[in-house]
């Protein structure tokens, strides 16, 4: 088996949720409608976790996304512009206390977040960089694809708020996957090792957003975990093919594929979505799943 090399570097993974959401059934399930059509029309809501997670290296501890800002609730300009804060109530329902700041969730859990080395950034949105303002130490791992949104034209129009991002201190840093002859990397067309040890890789899942990544967490004795981001909002979905109400449906397929192809490699492979509320039970259970 591949995972029997690798060097159990990781101590442990723990998920945690900044908050909470209700999404249309529509943005998770898909629609045949447009996506402003559904936006503005639907009135089914279901609840969601805004999930992240930490993972405990022997050299350090590493975030994988960092959740909501409390901000997006107490400051009413959090969102520059007035269609998006229009937009933002049609699309999502946000719950979060002021208290729920991505450092006292650390806390909670044992963990400080100025012993954060490196945050995964999966995208750009707003409900996954909310928390770097409490990490100025930690290297900000996003990818080049992704990056380059900034630079766009009206990247608030998808979702990406600039002011959220480029803060004072943040050490953004872009990352490149190289070409890999790993059999088990080369559908993607590149990848990047985190620690350089091959316990944490980053893969490119484009389609949620152009520059959207997964990584793929090995620790030697539980089977391994794929952290989708949004890649999908629950693992089955992605399994059976169905693309969600965002996105782009096209990229979104491929991705899906690749996924796929990983899963038939490793037939344990742990698929871990944000903002699925089965995620938390999910990771419980692989912990116990390997003998
Ligand atoms: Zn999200």
């Amino acid at each position: 088996m591949p995972q029997a090399n690798i060097d159990p570097a990781i101590k442990s993974v723990h998920v945690f949720s900044t908050g909470a959401g209700e999404q249309h059934k529509e943005h998770r399930y898909g629609s045949p409608l447009p996506r402003l059509l559904w936006a503005l029309t639907s009135q089914s809501w279901i609840k969601i976790p805004v999930n992240a997670f930490v993972i405990e290296h022997r050299d350090g501890l590493v975030l994988f996304d960092t959740g909501l800002d409390p901000a997006i609730k107490s400051d009413p300009n959090y969102i520059n512009s007035a269609i998006g804060r229009f937009l933002l109530r049609r699309i999502f329902r946000l719950h979060i206390g002021p208290d729920e700041r991505l450092h006292k969730k650390l806390e909670a859990m044992g963990f400080a977040a100025a012993d954060i080395r490196k945050a995964v950034i999966s995208h750009l949105h707003f409900d996954h960089v909310g928390g770097i303002a409490d990490i100025p130490q930690a290297d900000l791992l996003v990818s080049k694809d992704e990056w380059a949104q900034l630079s766009a034209p009206h990247p608030e129009r998808e979702w990406i708020l600039r002011e959220h991002i480029e803060i004072p201190g943040a050490k953004w840093r872009p990352v490149e996957f190289a070409p890999t002859d790993d059999p088990l990397f080369a559908p993607f067309g590149g990848s990047y090792d985190v620690m350089g040890d091959a316990s944490m890789i980053l893969l490119p899942t484009p389609g949620h957003t152009p520059g959207s990544m997964s990584m793929l967490v090995r620790t030697g004795d539980t089977p391994p975990l794929l952290l989708v981001g949004d890649l999908t909002y629950q693992a089955d979905l992605l399994m059976k093919d169905q693309v969600p109400g965002t996105g782009d449906a096209k990229l979104l397929r491929s991705s899906f594929a690749k996924v796929r192809t990983l899963k038939k490699q490793f037939p344990d492979l742990v698929i871990l979505a944000s903002h699925d509320p089965e995620t938390a039970d999910i990771l419980a259970a692989s912990h116990s799943s390997r003998p």
